[in-house]
Order: C-alpha cells, then sequence, then structure tokens
C-alpha cells in the first residue's frame, strides 16, 4: 500500500468528520480511512441523531454550538441534505420552579448571557416548530405556567410543571452527513481500506499492519500521523501504542415504531422526561422480575431520561423511544448485550410524560425497531480529541451519546491539531491533556453524568 500523510482508523462519524476537516481546511490529501466494516455502519448507525446545545458546563455549551455552525453551513451548501430540524429540546417535569435546573442552565449559558427567558405567561414565546431551522429562536424558554404548557403539549401528562424549551436543538440525518463528507474525501484522492488495524510501531513513520478480507498475511502501510477514531474498540487502538485512555463502553438501547394511533405530535421536539419513577407492574409481573437477578432493577426505583420523538418526515409516523439508564459497562467484544425486555419497559416509562403511548403497552407495533450500541465515554463524560501521548499520534473518539451532533467539531479540533493550526480556547479542555488539570478534574468530578 502507499504510504500516506495520515491514516485513520475508524469509519464511523468521527474518522470520517476528521478526514474531512483535514480535506477541506488543511489540503491533505493523502489520507487512508482504514475499517473491516461498511462506513457509518457500527454505533454510528445506531444514533438517534438529535443534537442540542444544552450542557451543565460552557466548554460543552462551546463544543457543540461550534458543532452546530458547522452542521447548519454544511446542510445549506448541500442544499439540506442533512434535513436538520430544529424543534428543540423539551425537557420536563413535575417539579414548580425547579431552582438547580435553572442555575444549570445559568451555567451552561454562561457565555451567552440572557438567553435564558423565565415564563410565568405565553408573552412572546415562540411555539416550537421542527423546519425550517433558519431564524428559529436561540437560548431557552423555560415554561412556568401550566396553561402554557398545555396549550403547547397536550400531549403532555397534566402533572408536568415545568418544560424547559432548549431552542437550539433538533435532529439531523446523520448518514447523510457521513455520506456527503465520504463523497469530498474521496474526490480529493482520499481512500478507503478495508481491513482491520492487528499492530502498529510507533515512529516516523509508523507502521500499521492491517488484516484485509482478501490477504492471508497482514498488509503494511505507513503513514507519517494516525487517529484512532475507532468508536468502541479506542482503546484496543491505544493498547497497541502501550497507552491508556481510561474509557469504558456502556450499552444503551432505543426503540422505533410507527405510531398509527397519532400518540405524538409530529411538531413536538425531542421530549425528555427529567424525573425518576418507578415502573407500574401487576402483582404477578413483578415478582417474575424481581425473581430474576438480571430483571431486578425495573422494580426497584429507575433514574428520569425517557426521551421520545417523531422520527422521519413531517407527514411519517413513526417515533423512537430510548433511556439510557444502563450504567454496568460491557465489553464491545462480546455479542451486543440487547435486552428483550427493553420495549415492554420503555413505553410503560415513556406513558407516564404521554399517557396516550399506554396504549401501546403489550401492543408494540410488529414492525418496531429494537436496536443499540455502545457510549464509549470517559468518567466525566467528555470527548477526548487531540493528541495522544505517543508523538504523531491523535485520538478522536469518547464521544458518548453526543458523537452524531458533536461530529462536525470534533473533526474541525482534530484536524487542527493534527495539521499544528490553532484550536480554539475550549478544545484544550477536550484533549487527553486536561487530565494532567487537577482543577479542571476535580470540578468535573463534581459534575452529574448526562444521561443521554
Ligand atoms: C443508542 C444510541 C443512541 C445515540 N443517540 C445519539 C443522538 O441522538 N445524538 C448524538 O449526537 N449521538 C448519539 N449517539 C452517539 C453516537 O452514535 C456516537 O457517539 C457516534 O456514532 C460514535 O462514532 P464513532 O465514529 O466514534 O464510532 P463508531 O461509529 O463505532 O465507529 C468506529 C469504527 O471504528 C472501527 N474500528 C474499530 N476497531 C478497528 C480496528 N482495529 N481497525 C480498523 N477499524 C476499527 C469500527 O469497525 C467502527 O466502524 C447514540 C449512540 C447510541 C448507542
Amino acid at each position: 500500500m502507499p504510504p500516506v500523510d495520515v491514516a485513520i482508523i475508524g469509519t464511523g462519524s468521527i474518522g470520517i468528520a476528521v478526514a474531512y476537516y483535514l480535506v477541506r481546511d488543511h489540503g491533505v490529501r493523502r489520507i487512508a480511512l482504514i475499517d473491516p466494516r461498511p462506513p457509518m455502519s457500527l454505533t454510528s448507525a445506531q444514533s438517534g441523531e438529535n443534537y442540542r446545545n444544552w450542557w451543565p458546563h460552557r466548554v460543552m455549551t462551546a463544543f457543540t454550538d461550534h458543532s452546530i455552525d458547522l452542521m447548519e453551513r454544511l446542510d445549506e451548501a448541500s442544499g439540506g441534505r442533512l434535513n436538520m430540524t430544529r424543534g428543540g429540546y423539551a425537557l420536563v417535569t413535575r417539579r414548580e420552579r425547579p431552582q438547580d435546573l435553572i442555575d444549570a442552565l445559568h451555567l451552561g449559558y454562561a457565555d451567552s448571557p440572557g438567553q435564558i427567558r423565565l415564563r410565568d405567561s405565553e408573552g412572546d414565546y415562540i411555539p416550537p416548530r421542527r423546519t425550517p431551522w433558519q431564524g428559529s429562536p436561540s437560548g431557552v424558554d423555560v415554561l412556568l405556567d401550566r396553561a402554557l404548557i398545555r396549550r403547547t403539549f397536550p400531549a403532555f401528562a397534566n402533572d408536568i410543571a415545568t418544560v424547559i424549551h432548549i431552542r437550539r436543538a433538533g435532529s439531523i440525518d446523520a448518514q447523510q452527513m457521513g455520506s456527503l463528507m465520504l463523497e469530498a474525501i474521496r474526490e480529493a484522492g482520499g481512500t478507503l481500506v478495508r481491513g482491520e488495524v492487528k499492530s502498529i510501531t510507533a515512529g516516523a513513520p509508523f507502521r500499521l499492519e492491517i488484516a484485509t478480507p482478501d490477504a492471508t498475511t497482514p498488509t503494511t502501510l505507513l503513514a507519517e500521523r494516525i487517529v484512532n477514531a475507532a468508536g468502541p474498540h479506542l482503546q484496543d487502538i491505544a493498547s497497541m501504542l502501550g497507552e491508556d485512555l481510561q474509557v469504558e463502553c456502556v450499552f444503551q438501547q432505543k426503540i422505533a415504531f410507527p405510531d398509527t394511533l397519532q400518540a405524538v405530535a409530529r411538531r413536538q421536539p425531542f421530549a425528555i422526561d427529567l424525573d425518576g419513577q418507578s415502573l407500574a407492574w401487576s402483582d404477578e409481573d413483578r415478582a417474575l422480575l424481581a425473581s430474576d437477578p438480571a430483571t431486578r432493577r425495573l422494580t426497584e426505583p429507575m433514574k428520569g431520561g425517557i426521551h421520545c420523538r417523531p422520527d422521519g418526515p413531517v407527514d411519517g409516523n413513526w417515533i423512537k423511544v430510548g433511556w439510557a439508564y444502563n450504567e454496568t459497562p460491557g465489553s464491545p467484544h462480546d455479542a451486543l448485550p440487547v435486552d428483550p425486555q427493553f420495549p415492554d419497559s420503555v413505553i410503560r416509562a415513556v406513558s407516564r410524560l404521554q399517557p396516550k403511548l399506554a396504549a401501546y403497552i403489550g401492543k408494540l407495533p410488529r414492525g418496531m425497531r429494537h436496536y443499540g450500541g455502545f457510549y464509549t465515554q470517559t468518567t466525566e463524560n467528555w470527548p477526548l480529541i487531540g493528541p495522544m501521548a505517543t508523538p504523531g499520534a491523535f485520538v478522536a473518539g469518547a464521544l458518548s451519546g453526543f458523537g452524531s451532533m458533536g461530529a462536525c467539531a470534533t473533526g474541525s479540533l482534530c484536524a487542527a491539531w493534527i495539521a499544528g493550526k490553532p484550536v480554539p480556547s475550549f478544545a484544550t479542555s477536550l484533549a487527553p491533556a486536561r487530565r494532567q488539570d487537577t482543577a479542571l478534574m476535580a470540578e468535573l468530578a463534581g459534575l452529574a453524568k448526562g444521561t443521554l
């Protein structure tokens, strides 16, 4: 194989975005993207494809704002291929005026004051609309008036007392985004190598041994720089360099099905029930679930974060429902731990927020899709983007449940690190070297892990 300037390991959203911004912003042409799987087919195929700029920390807000800026530019330049919507995120709770949540909003939006609008009445509140995203409001509307909530979100349960409506949020078609980036990479001369990186010898150049489907012995590729974008296999690649990235993989699931009963309005934003709950089981079911260690937790109080949104076109009828309640790390080398109990549990949980969905308990449509993938995450749930300890090696990963929305920023930041160009000030906090910043790490240890 001819030597390359940059070898990128992994063709998920992240590896592709790094290659794209190397080509677009830095004119790097000799790029090899290596993967045994088809592009965008592992974790990136499981994404809920939601985006938002809501975080409890200004660094993550800056990171996703940067990514959304780049996605919007891509969407406009491609004539709308990203299918971006901007209905927002509706975070709901039964708590009146939840001061802790309002304080967290102020922390996240600290760099753009005046963006948080507390609404005791309708005033000039603009209700959600999915498209077009151009001209949609920014900031956050915190709806504190029950009558306004009822009028705006008639499908929500009557006990909802507060809706935090994040405005710079919605959905994208992440597969389309990957496709259009791949077209640009190929056009610039980048190549896709079908194979699995088996070993790496560090140096200048790096020497990668790749097992390709058609060769009995590994093929060698020489590369001046390498990028570890191996998703849930991030640590496998780090281990080949003798490094420990301290990431873990936690399996999360979703379901999608045609909402034939029209329980979810097509203009409804991505709705998240923030409140924990105990699932309502019959006595018989409860006893059965409690008797099995694998299902006992479903009979105990569960965390919040159940989410639901319309999927596909406005005139379609599919919806997606998810709940990232698993907290037990798994191995990406084992078979996916798909939980057959999940569809029933999640539909019960979501119907507390959207009572009409209760009609599907025990009656989920036959065409339902149940799927899942690994959140690859650091303890602080921030990504790793930037130089690894090995000179010439970079990492772009640990994007947990925000890799579709974070792909563009990750790609552009990692490409700048590789090209030796300046990066925005927030980018140093996302690089692996942040672990040497004891003050930052202590601050992050105090933040709760995201639930989505
Ligand atoms: C259920 C679920 C819902 C989600 N919802 C959202 C959402 O709504 N919004 C959002 O922004 N994000 C969401 N995410 C997160 C998002 O999907 C991920 O963060 C993102 O897809 C990660 O992309 P990646 O490129 O890092 O990993 P992947 O897509 O997993 O790609 C990694 C690639 O590396 C390859 N690889 C691994 N080892 C090797 C090797 N040795 N040699 C060569 N190649 C190798 C793999 O084959 C794979 O193709 C969700 C994730 C899950 C699981």
